[in-house]
């Protein structure tokens, strides 16, 4: 090892700015505690700073920034979803998206690819006209394609796919990818930049309430008094909801992913399939980036398992047959909050100041942006954003269901 690596490393004096302060103490109180140092309790923290001038606010977070969902999703960034609701949202993020790395003086590697949802079927084809249908209403880039149009863009496709034969596919042009870490670092060292302190390894244990209202958090570096506290904690969104004795229709399912050695670029493009299960870009590193749907099982727990990777082997060597060379480089799991009909929980909640933004199971990457945003907004307020209206608690209540499954399962 080279001594002046050794000696940087032993010394207590790194002269390289770091991304954010790590202060050593919390404070006694702050007016808002953010739980959750994933992207979208950071964009939140972000935008509460920048946009409404609150900037007395901590991000809590148990492990490190980014270590949960936010560093281990496949970064699929895309708005042609199904809903009206959920296509607007959805692109209002995009939208976002566009002036981050210029926003943060950072490079997000935000790469505009297009998106495929290929059909192998009848009902997959008439899926695709839907959305593609409610996209155009919004002013979205969607369209409905042939093989051929498929062929064109990702040439090494075999387009017969062992005994589903590609039928088309729904385009949507805007389709991207983008480094997920880079997007955690980008919106915490933003939020530091404007006064919010970032507390890592340090774990919310408990809410305290005081006559329907919250006034104060335990944490495992000492107590907090507040008066308003945000939830965005994907997977672990059940455990954080139990110590404020709120029920929730969240379930947990572990979502897996691998990823290839790095080969020369071949793929410029994303393809998803519903009908095998899978997806496939390829990286700015040349990895070639895949998972499926959710496991099967509800489970807490990040562990990979090896039928992951030889069910989804399978099924893209019907697509792909050329790969059956390539080596897998590696796996991992994620802890997907998922919620009945696909779309997320955002919102107030009953009791007063307690705030949730969950249930993005395996597609919230692409809405760090947009739920920063609105769950800002929503606190500041004190009133949901109009953006998220439709993703309150209470639609389970009520049987007013944001039905996203058909564009949100495996196309993430
Ligand atoms: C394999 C995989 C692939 C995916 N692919 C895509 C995709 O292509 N496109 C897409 O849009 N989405 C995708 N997703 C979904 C996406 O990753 C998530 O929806 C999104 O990252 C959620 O961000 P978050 O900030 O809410 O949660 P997280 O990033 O999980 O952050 C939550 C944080 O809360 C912390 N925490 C939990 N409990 C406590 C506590 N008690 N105290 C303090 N801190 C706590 C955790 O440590 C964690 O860091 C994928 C997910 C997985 C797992």
């Amino acid at each position: 090892m080279p001594w002046r690596l050794l000696r940087f490393g032993l010394s207590k004096k790194h002269p390289e700015p770091r991304m954010f302060d790590a202060p050593d103490a919390l404070k006694p109180s702050y007016d808002v505690v953010i739980i959750g140092g994933g992207g979208h309790g950071l964009a939140c923290a972000y935008y509460l700073a920048r946009d409404f001038g609150i900037t007395n606010v901590c991000v809590l977070e148990k492990g490190y920034i980014g270590g949960g969902n936010t560093g281990r999703n496949t970064t699929i960034i895309r708005s042609n979803y199904l809903t009206p609701e959920g296509a607007q949202f959805y692109d209002k993020s995009l939208e976002l998206w566009q002036d981050l790395s210029t926003e943060f003086d950072l490079n997000l590697f935000y790469s505009n690819r297009g998106h495929f949802t290929l059909a192998h079927t009848d009902a997959a084809m008439r899926t695709s006209r839907w959305r593609a249908e409610v996209n155009k209403h919004y002013g979205i880039d969607s369209e409905v394609v042939g093989p051929e149009f498929v062929k064109k863009h990702a040439p090494m496709i075999n387009l017969q796919c062992g005994h589903h034969p590609i039928m088309g596919a729904l385009y949507h042009a805007p389709g991207s990818v983008a480094r997920h870490d880079a997007v955690a670092w980008g919106y915490g060292r933003g939020a530091n930049m404007r006064g919010v302190e970032i507390h890592q390894r340090t774990e919310v244990l408990g809410i305290d309430t005081k006559g329907g209202k919250v006034c104060g958090v335990k944490t495992s570096k000492g107590y907090i008094e507040t008066t308003k506290v945000l939830s965005a904690t994907a997977g672990s969104t059940p455990r954080i909801l139990k110590m404020l004795d709120i029920d929730t229709p969240i379930f947990i399912h572990p979502l897996q992913a691998m990823v290839s050695e790095p080969l020369k670029p071949w793929l410029d493009t994303i393809l998803v399939s519903g009908s095998l299960h899978i997806y496939i870009s390829q990286s700015s590193r040349g990895e070639l980036v895949m998972g499926a749907s959710l496991d099967p099982y509800e489970v807490h727990s990040t562990r990979s398992t090896l039928d992951f990777p030889e069910g989804l082997s399978a099924q893209m060597l019907d697509m792909f047959p050329f790969l059956s060379e390539v080596k897998v480089m590696r796996q991992w799991a994620g802890m997907a909050d998922m919620t009945p009909d696909f779309a997320p929980i955002m919102g107030k909640t009953r009791i007063d100041g307690f705030y949730l933004d969950a249930g993005w199971g395996t597609y919230g990457f692409k809405a760090t942006p947009v739920s920063g945003k609105t769950m800002a907004y929503t606190i500041a307020n004190d009133k949901p954003h109009e953006l998220i209206t439709a993703f309150s608690s209470e639609r389970f209540k009520n049987y007013e269901l944001t039905g996203e499954k058909g564009a949100a399962s495996v196309g993430h």
